[in-house]
């Protein structure tokens, strides 16, 4: 064991047993991922963006753990020793920010010689969710190639052709969402999720209003959902978009008041049990967004 890493696994068993508690009971993680190849890199996680794109760029020569479970959302998620244990274990430890990811300060903070990666923004930006933009992804994907190859060095020539590959897909990609809004009804984006869109909005020339701050415990009142209401009204916007693990709740308050059409949106970093089985990407995640705003805002062709 790693030093301090026993004081850490004592504070965060009765952490996680008072959230155990909590919840009624209810497991929050997902287990620690069967034994694997002895020849593979063993890279844990924080959650499913650093989860698809560690796997886009490792392919086959690595083992993936993720932290944060499908179904659960990354920024309020509570560490659970089996989380440490993981991460002291890992040969690679990527996760995106602590402006993203609050709790893997605490994961770092008790564990030394931990072979650690942020793979987010260095500089502090409005909207940390900087892989919603596709440039922004790229820039993650790189530096998690880098890596990877530090950490596996005859991997090379193979991260490097993946990263190639998923450069190429990067690149479609944006012409996409660059020639998707030149025809549209609106360019309003009403959100009843939390800020995750703000550079892709801002990027695409899109205006995003949505319920809340950057993290889901940024507070939502009625009060701003009366303001979404009076919005679409106002704008006559044409659809509103919601998030999955915000509660459906408040989405249909606003349809019930304003009868607009509604849609998904998907930010990557939370990811359904499904999608998760599936092994969606990046590209596909992405690619459902840019359909479901072109459905919503009435874009042509
Ligand atoms: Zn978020």
């Amino acid at each position: 064991m790693k030093k301090g890493l026993l004081a850490v696994l004592i504070v965060l068993a009765l952490g996680a047993f008072g959230v155990w508690w909590l919840r009624g009971g209810k497991t929050a993680a997902v287990p620690p991922a069967s034994a694997s190849p002895k020849d593979k890199l063993e890279v844990t996680v924080s959650g499913y963006v650093p989860y698809t794109l560690a796997k886009q760029i490792g392919g086959e020569r690595v083992n993936l753990h993720m932290l944060v479970p499908p179904g659960a959302e990354p920024h309020s998620f509570e560490p659970t020793p089996g989380s440490i244990i993981a991460v002291s274990e890992a040969d690679l430890f990527i996760y995106i920010s602590p402006r993203v990811e609050p709790w893997t300060k605490d994961i770092l903070k008790g564990l030394s010689g931990v072979n650690a990666l942020e793979a987010g923004p260095s500089f502090p930006e409005q909207d940390p969710h900087v892989w919603m933009t596709p440039y922004g992804a790229l820039e993650m994907a790189k530096r998690i190639t880098k890596a990877l190859t530090k950490a596996d060095p005859a991997g090379k020539a193979y991260y490097k052709k993946n990263l190639i590959e998923f450069e190429n897909e990067i690149k479609e990609l944006h012409a996409s969402f660059m020639n998707g809004f030149a025809d549209c009804q609106s360019r309003d984006v009403v959100h009843v999720g939390h800020l995750a869109f703000g550079n892709l909005a801002q990027t695409y020339g899109l205006h995003l209003q949505s319920l809340t701050g950057t993290s889901h415990q940024s507070e939502h009142s009625v009060r701003k959902l009366a303001g979404l209401v009076r919005y679409i009204r106002k704008h006559g916007v044409p659809a509103v978009f919601t998030e999955e693990t915000l509660s459906p709740e408040l989405a249909a308050t606003v349809v019930r008041e304003t009868k607009v059409r509604v849609l998904p949106l998907y930010t990557v970093e939370e990811v359904s049990k499904k999608d998760f089985d599936a092994g969606i990407t990046y590209g596909e995640y992405m690619r459902r967004n840019l359909h479901n705003l072109r459905e919503g805002l009435k874009c042509r062709p």
